[in-house]
């Protein structure tokens, strides 16, 4: 029988909830057993496969138009779709932007900075234009399952892609995945 696939992506964050993913470690092993990674940073391709996924996972938050291109493309290619970490969750430190607004930290970032000479403030739709205000995944497309963490655990990633292969989707996550040091 076809393993299930899993692909992974990120939109406006750092890596740190991959790095998460990747600190599973030798249980990495015993994963790869039972399911295919197709697109991920990790495997270097870019999108979902046409045919679909059986999990897709977004890490970062939505915080230009080509994340929303991004975040629609992973939902149409995926049966359950992932929310990884704060800012996929509700926006997270990405989502800070909003208290300044993306204008004026555009302006501070590309004109005003001290060490700016000749300040542009780059505008390129290629490349997906800046949002007015960030936001978690779910406000752009449906989310099955939201893990928060800044990087969530790498236990509470094991325990939910666990549970999936398991043909369970957790709603929620026990507790003692959310206790942070
Ligand atoms: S939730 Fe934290 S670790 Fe994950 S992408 Fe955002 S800033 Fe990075």
């Amino acid at each position: 029988m076809a393993k299930p696939k899993v692909a992974t992506t990120s939109l406006a964050g750092c890596f740190g909830c991959h790095m998460s993913l990747l600190d599973i470690d030798e249980r990495i092993v015993g994963l790869l057993d039972l399911v295919e990674f197709t697109s991920s940073p990790v495997t270097d391709l870019k999108h979902p496969p046409k045919e679909g996924v059986t999990v897709g996972i977004l890490t970062g938050a939505v915080s230009n138009t080509h994340n929303i291109e991004v975040a629609k493309m992973m939902r149409e290619r995926c049966k359950i779709l992932i929310a990884l970490g704060d800012c996929a969750t509700f926006g997270g430190i990405v989502a800070t932007r909003n208290l300044a607004g993306t204008a004026a930290c555009l302006r501070r970032a590309y004109l005003e900075t001290e060490s700016v000479v000749d300040g542009l403030i780059p505008g390129c739709p290629e490349l997906g234009m800046p949002l007015d205000t960030v936001t978690g995944v779910g406000d752009v497309v449906k989310v099955d399952l939201f893990i928060p963490g800044c990087p969530p655990s790498a236990n509470a990633i094991y325990y939910a892609l666990s549970e999936l292969l398991a043909g369970r989707v957790p709603v929620v996550l026990p507790p003692e995945h959310f206790v942070y040091d």
